[in-house]
């Protein structure tokens, strides 16, 4: 038999499950009706009926009372997300900018500030400054009752999760810098600080608000300056040990290929990436966002140079993707950041590499297809990121609730 105490633990165990998937479906679908999150969390409606007091308690959720709509019985109130009861800070730091979102429960972005830094030239020390001047922009116009519970932070680079180490970021010429550390410094704030890659994050943002809506297995690739990749395998991010997985940019693909800025020769990056496509567009591979634009713009005026680059653009990505494909068995992969435009102009040729290449089962369950939330995902990530704590224990932090955004001292 089981005693007491040992009943209660469990029953503490199941509630503070059952919170947060109410929480989880509320932040991630929106408002819903009691009776909607009966039938999406499987619980009772009186234990709905419960924990929804206890989140309203909390400043977490709101109810209000469902008009009459003449069906007989009585309405189901709607519960909503309380988006000032929790907001995140989103940090992002690009190449040649940084970027910053105030994000409240449910997604709704409150505010957002910017700053440019010189291309690939600011030490960490910089950066940490420029991210904790914006924190204290955006912490300042945030009103007094809302509560600030966490900071996420997308990185253009190769980031361990557990400290914020960024072991090598080399479009910023970083190699093992304790950015986590600097910036909890630079911000002097006791609030949780979670740092991870930017196209790690890309991927949750479009899985849970983006193209990959309700899809369990996902693959973005990112074209920033360089190309990153984010993976989602039945429903949970891939991570590796210690954050650095997914890297499939520096997926070794070219045996004769080009230096890459990795260390390695003949990455997929080398072959895919916004350089590759530039130098076979006849530009400088140096020429950034520009010079991709007037690529773009020659293609769609049917320059025959610049659609015969993406064809070879295309054609790498099939290669690459097929072995992702063979490999992951996924439902969907994304092109996001600078690749997305490209996908009317590669899509033959990736096609035609997929059906040579990938396993015909899992060819025929995978679709290739443009990321939605374009250059904005990894910030929204990055709030994903910050909003995780609390999503998979609300309990632990209605225990703790600060009532104001004071934690943030300044
Ligand atoms: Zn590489």
């Amino acid at each position: 038999m089981m005693g007491r105490d040992e009943l209660g633990h469990r029953s503490e165990t199941v509630r503070r499950a059952n919170l947060s998937a109410i929480v989880r479906e509320l932040h991630g679908s929106g408002p819903s009706s009691r009776s909607d999150l009966v039938t999406h969390t499987g619980l009772t409606r009186s234990a709905i009926r419960a924990l929804i007091g206890e989140l309203v308690a909390g400043g977490l959720v709101t109810e209000e009372r469902a008009e009459l709509d003449g069906t007989p019985g009585r309405p189901s109130p709607l519960v909503r997300p309380n988006p000032h009861g929790a907001v995140v800070l989103a940090l992002e730091i690009r190449v040649d900018s940084l970027s910053a979102a105030t994000v409240g429960l449910g997604g709704e972005v409150f505010d957002t500030a910017r700053m440019d830094v010189p291309r690939g030239r600011s030490s960490v020390d910089d950066i940490a400054t420029g991210l904790a001047e914006l924190a204290a922009t955006l912490r300042d116009r945030l009103p007094a009752q809302d509560v600030l519970i966490g900071v996420g932070v997308a990185v253009v680079g190769v980031v361990r999760r557990s400290d914020g180490l960024v072991f090598m970021a080399p479009n910023l010429g970083w190699r093992d810098e304790p950015l986590g550390k600097r910036l909890a410094l630079a911000m002097r704030t006791t609030i949780p600080i979670a740092l991870a890659n930017e196209s790690d994050l890309a991927v949750i943002a479009e899985y849970r608000r983006g193209a990959a809506r309700g899809v369990q297995n996902v693959v973005l690739l990112w074209g920033s300056v360089g190309v990153g990749g984010g993976v989602i395998i039945d429903g949970a991010p891939l991570t590796g040990i210690s954050g650095y997985g997914g890297e499939i940019g520096h997926m070794p693909v070219n045996p004769d290929g080009l230096p890459c800025r990795c260390g390695s020769i003949g990455c997929w990056e080398s072959e895919v990436g916004g350089a590759a496509l530039l130098r076979r567009a006849g530009y400088s591979p140096e020429g950034g966002s520009e010079a991709m634009d007037a690529v773009m713009r020659d293609a769609q005026a049917g320059s025959s140079v610049a659609l015969a680059a993406l064809a070879e653009t295309g054609r790498w990505l099939g290669i690459g993707i097929a072995g992702l494909i063979n490999i992951l068995n996924p439902e969907l992969i994304l092109l996001g950041g600078q690749l997305a435009p490209f996908y009317p102009f590669v899509r033959p040729t990736l096609e035609a590499e997929l059906d040579r290449r990938a396993l015909r089962a899992s060819r025929q369950v995978a679709r290739v297809t443009p990321a939605r939330l374009g250059m904005d995902a990894p910030l929204l990530g990055a709030a994903e990121l910050a909003f995780e704590p609390l999503l998979a224990d609300p309990a632990a932090w209605l225990g703790t609730r600060p009532s104001t955004n004071a934690l943030v001292s300044a």
